[in-house]
């Protein structure tokens, strides 16, 4: 049986490691070529290639800071490059920051806009370019966006500007039958989540959805292949929240 995304290609930001690397194994599984792409951890995204390889998938790591938008253009330059196409982006990459207002400075307000929405914005820019028809692209907000916790001011911020380049693209990229849609995790067990927290709060946030566990990265990767793959078609501009009932 034809695999689900036989000839597709995706391009996931941020795929070296958490929700991203997930996405880009199950992408891959379904059948399409991947770019892993990744910022500083070569050694994992090599890992991630290497573990589709070995599933029979076809994939390749690129390195791009997506906060810079040169960067973004050469990932897709050598993305169509490798492969030829671009079906499926998925606007992963990203990073968190929380602190009380009163200690946010300005370069960590710059870092998270910078990674967290410019990254986002440009990379939507260059699939607005060279994006096949039909294709897809998935964003990344978070549950925080609804959930109003004490120093998520500015990541909360970031992803509030995702939701609203999705909502607003959607409209943009109809012509080319390109749908645009966002995905908001709750608390998922990846670094960005764990690493500044002792087991407690861990456990303590993990036990605040209606199934009493923390989310892994498979809890999402499946949203994300629903929005990649043909069924989703009716599907734009759309912020899906998935977060077990955390929010
Ligand atoms: P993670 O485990 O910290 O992984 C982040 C990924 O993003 C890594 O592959 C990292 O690459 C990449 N990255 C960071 N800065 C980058 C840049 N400038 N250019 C390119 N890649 C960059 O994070 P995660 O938890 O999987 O989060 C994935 C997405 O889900 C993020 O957008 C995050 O905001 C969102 N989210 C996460 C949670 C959660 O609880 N985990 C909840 C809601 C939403 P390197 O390895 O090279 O640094």
């Amino acid at each position: 049986m034809e695999k689900k995304l036989a000839g597709k290609v995706a391009l996931v930001t941020g795929a070296s490691r958490g929700i991203g690397q997930k996405i880009a194994q199950e992408l891959a599984l379904q059948g399409a070529r991947v770019v892993v792409n990744y910022a500083s951890s070569s050694r994992r995204a090599e890992e991630v290639v290497s573990e589709i390889r070995k599933n029979g998938g076809e994939a390749l790591a690129i390195q791009a800071d997506v906060s810079k938008v040169g960067e973004v253009e050469h990932l897709f330059e050598k993305t169509l490059e490798a492969f030829g196409r671009i079906d499926i982006l998925v606007n992963n990459a990203g990073v968190m920051i929380t602190k009380p207002i009163a200690e946010m400075t300005e370069e960590d307000f710059d870092q998270l806009f910078a990674i967290n929405v410019k990254g986002t914005y440009f990379a939507c820019q260059q699939a607005a370019l060279h994006m096949s028809e039909k294709g897809r692209i998935i964003n990344f907000s978070t549950s925080v966006a609804g959930q109003m916790f004490p120093g998520y001011s500015v990541y909360a911020a970031t992803k509030g500007a995702v939701e609203q380049i999705t909502r607003q693209l959607a409209k943009e990229l109809v012509p080319k039958g390109i749908t645009i849609n966002a995905v908001a995790p709750g608390p998922v067990n990846t670094e960005l989540f764990t690493a500044d927290k002792t087991e407690e709060q861990i456990r303590a946030v993990g036990s605040m959805n209606s199934f009493g566990r923390l989310a892994e990265p498979e809890d999402i990767s499946q949203v994300v292949l629903f929005l990649a793959g043909a069924e989703s078609q009716w599907v734009t501009g759309q912020t899906l929240r998935v977060n077990g009932g955390f929010i």
